[in-house]
């Protein structure tokens, strides 16, 4: 048994891998300041998994000596760092508030689980650091850095913050999961992503059009070189993001310094074809009209999962369909 402190463990993804990681006999601490979640997030993961979970309310960025209270106080064994901003938009408009929350945040973190001698982290980073200088499927091996937004830089920018730290320390262990399309949400329905505002994802934007709570889908670009001339991503279950952090954990004392993974499927699916799944699972309608490009969007992004699977075990389980089924009963509960 081995107790793991999750930051932004009451966000989307954070709530996912908490009731993994409960039902895989870890015991958990939850560090959230709220900004983008709910505390009772906490209770919803304890009905789904029968087990106690604690919970702080701290911000990474300003509560730094509660931080180091809860390291005092607890025998941490991993972190996995959930906590940060996350969207693409809200970065154009405010840099500043990304990088202080993101990489300041981030700084913070590693400055307590140095002094308190915790060394092995799971940092949440994204496809989005391929950036445009590759093309799909995506590997491990290909550069990053060329990222066309704030958020995408700060993604950047920790993962060479670890890096940096690995080869100061060898002490230190890391893992950086790049994750590709999260969506869908918990069986039970009791945990989802809660976006506060009009989404600017897919599959929110999707779920809110059906439920009658957004009037239009406006589908962005048609004329791109696709099949069909929408847009392609690799979305993948937010439980199979889950469990890749489980695999990562067991997986981390074997290995040494930092090593990054893609967390998808390997299989790209096109805007228009993960509407008409939705609309056929789910038996409602998706009003939509097609829109000018989005700016910035790249036409195909698709991961070569093969790393994490030949080196972590992780293989994406759940298709298109059971995402759909999973967010519309989400959708319909919250
Ligand atoms: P989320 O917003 O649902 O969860 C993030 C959590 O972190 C929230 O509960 C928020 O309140 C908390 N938080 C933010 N700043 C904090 C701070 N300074 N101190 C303490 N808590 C703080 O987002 P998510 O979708 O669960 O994403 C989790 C991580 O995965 C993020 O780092 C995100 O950038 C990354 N990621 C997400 C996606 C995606 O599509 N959802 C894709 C790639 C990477
Ligand atoms: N998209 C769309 N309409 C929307 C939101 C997204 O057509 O209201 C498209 C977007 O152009 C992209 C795909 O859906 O091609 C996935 O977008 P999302 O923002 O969910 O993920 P990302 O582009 O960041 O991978």
């Amino acid at each position: 048994m081995s107790t793991v402190l999750v930051t932004g463990g009451t966000g989307y993804i954070g709530s996912h891998t908490c009731v993994e990681l409960l039902n895989n006999g870890y015991d958990i601490i939850i560090v959230d300041n709220f900004c983008n979640s709910s505390p009772d997030v906490a209770g919803r993961i304890e009905q789904i998994t029968g087990k106690k979970v604690k919970l702080y309310k701290c911000d990474l960025c300003y509560d730094v000596e509660k931080l180091d209270e809860i390291f005092k106080e607890n025998k941490i064994d991993a972190v996995m760092h959930f906590a940060g901003l996350k969207s693409v938009s809200e970065s154009i408009k405010f840099p500043i508030l990304y990088y202080e929350n993101n990489v300041f945040g981030t700084v913070n973190l590693c400055k307590a689980m140095e002094k308190h001698n915790v060394k092995k982290i799971i940092f949440s980073s994204s496809a989005t650091v391929y950036g445009t200088s590759s093309f799909a499927p995506y590997d491990e091996t290909m550069p990053i850095g060329d990222v066309s937004n704030p958020y995408g830089r700060t993604k950047y920018i920790v993962e060479k913050l670890f890096e940096d730290l690995c080869n100061s320390d060898a002490l230190w262990n890391v893992v950086i999961l790049r994750y590709f399309n999260p969506i869908g949400a918990h069986e039970s329905g009791l945990i989802g992503e809660s976006p506060k505002g009009i989404p600017n994802n897919l599959m929110p934007y999707i779920s809110l059009v059906a439920a009658g709570k957004l009037d239009t889908l406006t589908i962005f670009g048609k004329d791109y070189d696709t099949p069909d001339g929408t847009c392609i991503r690799d979305y993948i279950h937010v439980i199979d993001i889950a469990k890749g952090h489980v695999c990562a954990l067991s997986g981390i004392t074997k290995l040494s310094g930092v090593n990054a993974y893609n967390l998808g499927t390997s299989k790209g699916t096109s805007v228009l074809e993960l509407i008409n799944a939705f609309q056929k699972m789910t038996s409602r309608k998706v009003r939509c009209t097609f829109g000018e490009r989005r700016k910035g969007d790249i036409p195909v992004v698709y991961a070569n999962a093969d790393k994490a699977y030949k080196e972590l075990g992780f293989k994406a389980e759940y298709g298109i369909e059971k995402m759909c089924i999973d967010a519309w009963r989400w959708q319909c509960n919250s």
